[in-house]
């Protein structure tokens, strides 16, 4: 270690106990929630469903399928937009939430996984967020799992100005409401599309740490808790079908079978007719051969290790071939060993 990294870790040591930051800023918007209803209008509902679409996909096809499992390749803007919109969903900026998730993949359920079920129902859904993590937010272990986005610098950005982007919205949202329709439309339209929409979309991705790790049925036998959950998978567009997704941690599909809708898929899926999307990673159908009947309770591992179709292998200009190998590692070392 150089002599200037080794005395800024020394005088940086590991952060420990509340985020407190992280608890007032996501507890105030909680807080903001509490004038929705003296501040409706029928634009700001539209508003904050357009924004929950936006923010909502900024996470699960950005943060999840595109950067941190790398399921299919986009054009580099495309990646940003998504990333952007990612930072305005509140949930942190992308080194850090991939990073967190992919721990949670690494060390599935057990000790390691920084938002693990075995440690109750809440820690899993939202308490884990408001502690310091001893890895996650250790100076010199917190990027070693997201080394390929330190790479390229606009993500080691977004993480450290995630609050600018989310500040500008707000100031858009109440300048251009007020100048539509004076000062109330523009409040109206900062609380629904800031105080009221964040909390909806916060909730749906928790949602999917602990709700879906605990009901729901499994398709795949793995060796965590993780299931397939219809309402999760509505609210999240598609991420929860959990179970199939740790089974194929890859695939930038989730939805297996027929009455998985899997609305960030589809798009994904759009995206490809317009050449926006290629490489995609798709996971085959469960095979229940004669246990069909027993789909709820059990657990039928069709294929002891994991594998993938590839739909589409047209390679994007400027992207190593190893690239995708190396950002693998390690992330379906849950599968199939039981
Ligand atoms: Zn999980
Ligand atoms: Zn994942």
């Amino acid at each position: 270690m150089s002599e200037p990294l080794a005395a800024l870790v020394e005088t940086k040591p590991t952060k420990q106990g509340l985020n407190w930051l992280a608890v007032l800023w996501i507890g105030g918007l909680h807080v903001g929630m509490l004038l929705a209803p003296f501040t409706f209008t029928w634009s700001g509902l539209v508003v904050c469903a357009i924004l929950y679409v936006l923010t909502g996909l900024g996470i699960t096809l950005g943060y999840h399928r595109l950067l941190t499992h790398r399921s299919f390749q986009t054009p580099r803007i495309v990646e940003y937009l998504f990333a952007v919109l990612g930072v305005l969903a509140n949930q942190g900026g992308p080194l850090k939430w991939v990073a967190a998730h992919r721990k949670h993949h690494a060390y599935a359920d057990e000790d390691g996984d920084p938002h693990s079920p075995r440690q109750g129902f809440w820690w899993s859904h939202m308490l884990w967020w408001m502690h310091y993590d001893p890895v996650l937010d250790d100076p010199l272990e917190a990027h070693k799992n997201v080394k390929d986005l330190c790479r390229d610098p606009v993500y080691p950005f977004l993480d450290r100005w995630q609050l600018l982007p989310v500040l500008m919205l707000a100031g858009l949202l109440f300048g251009v409401g007020t100048l539509w329709g004076g000062v109330s439309l523009g409040l109206s339209w900062l609380v629904w599309g800031m105080f009221v929409r964040t909390p909806l979309v916060l909730h749906s991705t928790w949602f999917v740490n602990s709700a879906a790790h605990k009901w729901g049925y499994r398709n795949f036998n793995t060796r965590d808790t993780s299931t397939n959950l219809w309402w999760v998978a509505l609210l999240s567009f598609g991420e929860g079908w959990h179970n199939n997704h740790h089974a194929y941690q890859r695939s930038a599909r989730h939805g297996l079978l027929w009455w998985e809708v899997d609305v960030t898929y589809l798009l994904i899926r759009a995206f490809s007719v317009i050449w926006l999307a290629k490489d995609i990673h798709v996971a085959p159908k469960p095979d229940f051969g004669p246990n069909l009947e027993s789909r709820r309770l059990t657990v039928i591992y069709p294929q002891r290790k994991a594998s993938f179709v590839r739909i589409a292998s047209m390679p994007i200009p400027g992207r190593s071939p190893g690239f995708l190998k190396e950002n693998n590692h390690g992330y379906l070392r849950n599968v199939g060993r039981r």
